[in-house]
């Protein structure tokens, strides 16, 4: 089989810093007979100081080509007056649309030794590890007619909650495979007792699910489900639901976790021609230009976005598991960036000295 292409964009602010530990875990898998190619360009204010846009057709194309991206992240205050279409975060949306990738993974997942950064009781987020699958590329941010016209003597927003029946079809797939990777569980939420989306979202789920009858699924109203989230969410293991339920349910399902600093995201999209899918990985955090460039940076959620890479777009659930375990150790040893120096103390290392320590350990 050819080696794996992988293409890595750090980005600005924390992003290279994040991602340079990336490449050291890159690095390890390479001396174990796990080589990738490794391709890195620009993007965000990084690609527009040096192009004049946040995202050149050169690094488009590669984006397409190869079979998976890694991103670092993007903005920063020195390119807030930018015009809006040559902003940071135009080039990151650019890659989002043009690789069409309508399916975005937010795992949560809550390691023993950060279950007391929770604003949850430690005994409903320990050993916690749930997936949520947003549609990512239609509904009601995108969905048209939409705007602010004027009815009468006062102005009207609109917006529009719009979903064809190919668009839930491709995500609940996506969740299914997800499913079938995982405990075969799975919940899909949306508001088919008011929105007639929610409806058809329901009945195209269903159908999709017969050919999945190993799946367990089940549907739930997604205000009984952000109720359930807090109440209870070891009870789910994936979800499927909407772009803006999505948007608030893996936000909320996140931050029950604990720190930005340690959570991955994957968008994927339509299988390529080799059966992966197309595939973006990044952490949720952005460029966080207020430890920028002072070693305070978490890389681990970058570094577990890589996992996820390794499990998803390289077929390869051993390595993922060995790099997640890697994480997991150096957090039960105590070793703690300052986003994750909470009151019962704890080693506090830099961005390098945590990437160091996750080698180390998968090296053990
Ligand atoms: P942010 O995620 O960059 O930072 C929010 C807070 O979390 C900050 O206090 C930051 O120091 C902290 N933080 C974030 N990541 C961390 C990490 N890995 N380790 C330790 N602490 C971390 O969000 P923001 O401050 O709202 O935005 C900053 C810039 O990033 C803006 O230009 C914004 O547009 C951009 N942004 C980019 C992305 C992306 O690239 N996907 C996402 C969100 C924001």
């Amino acid at each position: 089989m050819s080696t794996p292409t992988l293409l890595i964009l750090p980005g600005d602010g924390i992003g290279p810093e994040v991602m340079a530990e990336v490449r050291k875990v890159i690095d390890w898998f390479g001396t174990q007979g796990m080589a990738f190619e490794v391709s890195e360009d620009l993007v965000g204010g990084a690609a527009y100081d040096a192009h004049g846009t946040p995202l050149t057709d050169a690094t488009m194309a590669k984006a397409q080509e190869v079979d998976a991206v890694l991103l670092g992240a993007v903005g920063g205050p020195k390119y807030d007056a930018l015009d809006f279409s040559v902003k940071p975060e135009r080039g990151l949306l650019r890659l989002r649309k043009e690789m069409d990738l309508y399916a975005n993974l937010r795992p949560a997942q809550c390691f023993d030794a950060l279950a007391d950064f929770s604003s949850l009781k430690k005994d409903v987020v320990a050993g916690l590890d749930i997936m949520i699958v947003r549609e990512l590329t239609s509904g009601v941010y995108f969905g048209e007619p939409r705007g602010i016209i004027k009815e009468g003597n006062e102005r009207v927003g609109i917006n529009t909650q719009r979903y064809t029946e190919g668009e839930i079809d491709r995500v609940a797939r996506s969740a299914f495979e997800l499913a079938m990777r995982r405990n075969r569980k799975l919940c899909s939420m949306e508001k088919a007792n008011v929105m007639e989306s929610g409806v058809l979202w329901r009945e195209v789920v269903t159908e999709v699910g017969k050919d999945y009858p190993e799946v367990e699924l089940s549907h739930m109203y997604a205000d009984a489900g952000a109720m359930q989230l807090t109440r209870w969410p070891k009870q789910f293991d994936v979800i499927v639901t909407d772009n803006l339920f999505g948007d608030l349910l893996s936000d909320l399902a996140a931050m029950l976790t604990g720190s930005l600093g340690m959570l991955p995201s994957a968008s994927l999209g339509a299988p390529m021609a080799n059966g992966r899918p197309k595939a973006l990985y990044e952490p949720v955090h952005g460029s966080a230009p207020d430890i920028a460039g002072q070693g305070k940076a978490n890389p681990i959620a970058c570094i577990l976005s890589f996992a996820m890479a390794l499990r998803y777009s390289f077929d390869n659930g051993d390595a993922a598991t060995k790099l997640e375990q890697a994480v997991e150790a150096v957090l039960a040893d105590g070793l703690r960036t300052a986003d994750l120096m909470g009151p019962e103390g704890g080693t506090p290392v830099s961005t390098t000295e945590m990437g160091d320590a996750i080698v180390a350990k998968l090296g053990a």
